[in-house]
């Protein structure tokens, strides 16, 4: 493995090019982005990137203290410094047009490559990432375990793959809602997902401006980016679901498609027969899609149009590249409703629906819930790996109490650990204004640690190769007051080392052997280490003592055995 250096601060390169001229996004009054907060790169560390196979793959190189080798992290900041007028360079744009020059129309998705026993650049990208061989990659696409979100008009992402064989991923949602929020502010949320670790982002706008707002995210963004398009299609239909219909949604995923949105959360799942199993549920239907397409099935009395025209959405998906991610929306809203009949009726339906898609090679993930009690967690995930063959669960949460709202990214996190143990591929992040507010730059940030906290003690659970190297690095780092390694090897060096100089802010307490939590008398690692000493020490004088009597008994039986020296046995 080779790598080289960019700049020295983890800002990665500074270049404005978006690798196809100087288009500028489009912006009909003020400048959006005029005042987006500058966001800085991680402390001791430099964007480096692998080469190998004429791919360069970004990581993170954390530098350390005390002799220690640097250590290297999975990265999906993404080029930085690049104008967000111009979007980011379009690493894809070689790879997608040399396919579609070979083969002008048909099926461009990596599922329809893989199962034709093509490695796509995108697959090894993905392989060097994941430390695996780009056919391990391609096989696991071709069978549906891992998806891999790559819309032939979203160049500008970094290839990452979805699936329980490979890293544990996180996504973040942003997007403004009628109450709030502007085009900066969802520019300035991306990226700031996207530095503390988000694996993708789903753009969850209802408010105004979706298709603008929508246009400078994904320019913007080096990971996939989702949506729910059922959310624009009612905006077409004035907010009313009885409007909605099958051609007014194709127009909405054609249009969203053309922009570059990797993946569709569509809710075909919620069938007419299956809302009544909601009448007597503590929370009713929670997910807003599943509840606009539920009212569209009774006002209508007729079968979800988003079932019954399925395979014409899959030749949507097909021609794009993009990937299902097959909605749940009769997920329980509260762990009374955990893993009762509409839910998991619902997951039959998800079931037969990735059959179909994967008929067309369209990569399929499937969404889970919710709101389960910790208890109820294994068998959810049991279930879906059984109805659903395998296809990746990405699952919000789940919330494992109902009790806290203003923490719901702590009792979501529990579950999402859990979960992501038994086999969930991606968890989607719950921040703590879930069920209060839309969440800022701060809730963003809160959403996205407590994620890669959930993730990665998932990854170490599941025996992922490489998982324990970083618990490791930090442990040690720690038990040695390397303070400054243990703060740039944690998740969130910022708010480590903040802690850390509330209360021992001088530069000197960086060497000391001790932190406030316990003081200089009390500390245990301080104590452990003056054991090991003492041990040491004790073992040495030992050591002493044994060579010293062994070099007697050699000099005794040099000396032919005499016990007296110098004269005769007496006896
Ligand atoms: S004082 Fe206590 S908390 Fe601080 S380093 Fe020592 S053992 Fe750890």
């Amino acid at each position: 493995m080779s790598s080289n250096g960019t700049n020295g601060n983890g800002n990665g390169v500074h270049g404005n090019g978006n690798g196809n001229g100087k288009r500028s996004l489009p912006q009909a009054g003020a400048d959006p982005v005029a005042n987006l907060p500058s966001i800085d790169g991680f402390p001791a560390s430099e964007k480096v990137y692998v080469e190998r196979d004429g791919l360069r793959v970004p990581v993170r190189r954390i530098h350390l203290e005390g002799g220690e080798p640097p250590f290297e992290v999975y990265d999906t900041s993404g080029p930085q410094g690049v104008d967000p007028h111009l979007g980011l360079p379009k690493l894809r744009k070689p790879w997608i047009d040399e396919r579609a020059a070979a083969e002008p129309v048909g099926n461009r998705s990596q599922m329809h490559y893989a199962r034709r026993g093509i490695v796509t650049p995108e697959m090894k990208f993905v392989a060097i990432r994941e430390n695996v061989t780009g056919e391990f990659v391609r096989d696991e696409i071709a069978r549906g375990r891992a998806i891999l979100p790559a819309n032939i008009n979203h160049p500008e992402s970094e290839p990452m793959i979805i699936g329980r064989n490979f890293l544990v991923k996180i996504n973040a949602n942003i997007g403004n809602s009628a109450v709030t929020s502007t085009i900066g502010e969802e520019v300035d949320k991306l990226r700031w997902a996207v530095k503390w670790g988000a694996d993708t982002v789903m753009d969850l706008s209802t408010g105004k401006l979706i298709h603008e707002t929508r246009e400078w995210i994904v320019r913007n963004s080096p990971v996939p980016i989702g949506t729910v398009p059922i959310y624009q299609c009612l905006e077409k239909a004035n907010g009313d679901p009885e409007k909605l219909n099958i051609d007014m949604f194709i127009e909405t995923l054609i249009e969203q498609a053309e922009q570059g949105v990797d993946y569709f959360t569509i809710h075909a799942g919620v069938r007419l027969a299956y809302i009544p199993y909601t009448a007597n549920r503590m929370t009713g239907i929670v997910s807003r899609g599943g509840s606009i397409m539920a009212k569209w099935c009774l006002s209508h009395h007729k079968e979800n149009f988003l079932y019954t025209e399925f395979e014409r959405i899959c030749e949507v998906m097909k021609k794009y590249d993009v990937a299902f991610s097959l909605g749940d929306g009769l997920r329980p809203g509260s762990t009374a409703d955990a893993n009762d009949r509409a839910q998991l009726a619902e997951l039959e339906t998800l079931g037969e629906l990735t059959d179909i898609a994967w008929k067309h090679d369209v990569q399929t993930m499937i969404e889970g819930p919710g709101h389960v009690g910790m208890h109820k967690i294994k068998e959810n995930m049991d279930l879906q790996l059984k109805i659903c063959k395998e296809a990746p669960f990405y699952t919000l949460g789940p919330l494992v109490t109902d009790i806290a709202p203003g923490y719901d990214h702590i009792t979501s996190a529990i579950g999402a650990a859990m979960i992501g143990w038994f086999g969930t591929a991606m968890l989607c992040y719950v921040t703590p204004k879930e069920h209060l507010g839309l969440p800022d730059r701060d809730d963003v940030k809160a959403g996205v640690i407590a994620y890669k906290i959930a993730a990665h003690a998932a990854d170490l659970a599941k025996g992922h190769p490489g998982a324990q190297d970083r618990d490791n690095a930090l442990s040690k780092a720690r038990f040695e007051f390397r303070w400054q390694d243990q703060f740039h090897l944690s998740l969130d060096p910022d708010t480590a080392k903040d802690f850390h100089d509330e209360t021992l802010p001088a530069p000197a307490a960086k060497g000391a052997h001790f932190c406030s939590m316990c003081g200089p008398k009390f500390c245990s690692m301080k104590i452990t280490e003056e054991v090991r000493e003492m041990a040491r020490q004790q073992t040495a004088a030992t050591a002493d003592v044994e060579a010293g009597l062994a070099a007697k008994a050699a000099e005794f039986r040099d000396g032919g055995h005499k016990i007296y020296a110098g004269g005769d046995d007496p006896h």
